[in-house]
């Protein structure tokens, strides 16, 4: 039998530095453009609306609900072939951006409230989950 592959880990880079704070924070904290103060998640360096450069970061209160889901048969790395089967989401945030993440709950459906949480992943790394609000 083969050891259990170990799963890819988050590598942080100045781009993405202040989402894994907020994250071990237990935070989703996003990008807002500085230009015209437009929102988006995951973080990137150009502003789509406006293609500002310039950034600051908004802390998300964690509320959304399911905007679609998907249940993994099939591992796309085989450090999760363990976790299977597992279901993601991805989450309409209230503040209008998306997020995904895993879901802990029976049974997701579209429109389902739900909140953010950050469990410890690999490597010390905060990772985002999602369970029925
Ligand atoms: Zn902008």
């Amino acid at each position: 039998m083969m050891d259990e592959a170990a799963k890819p880990v988050p590598h942080p880079s100045p781009l993405t530095q202040p989402y894994w704070d907020g994250a071990a924070a237990g935070v989703l904290r996003v990008q807002q453009c500085a230009g015209c103060g437009r929102l988006r998640h995951y973080p990137r360096w150009l502003c789509d609306a406006c293609h500002s450069f310039e950034v600051t970061w908004k802390d998300c209160s964690g509320r959304g609900t399911v905007h679609s889901w998907m249940v993994a048969h099939h591992a796309f790395h085989p450090g999760f072939k363990g976790d299977l089967p597992y279901t993601l989401v991805v989450v309409a945030m209230e503040e209008g951006v998306r997020a995904l993440g895993r879901f802990r709950g029976e049974a997701p459906r579209i429109g389902l409230p739900v909140l953010i949480g950050f469990e410890q992943g690999a490597e010390g790394h905060a990772l985002p989950f999602f369970t029925p609000a």
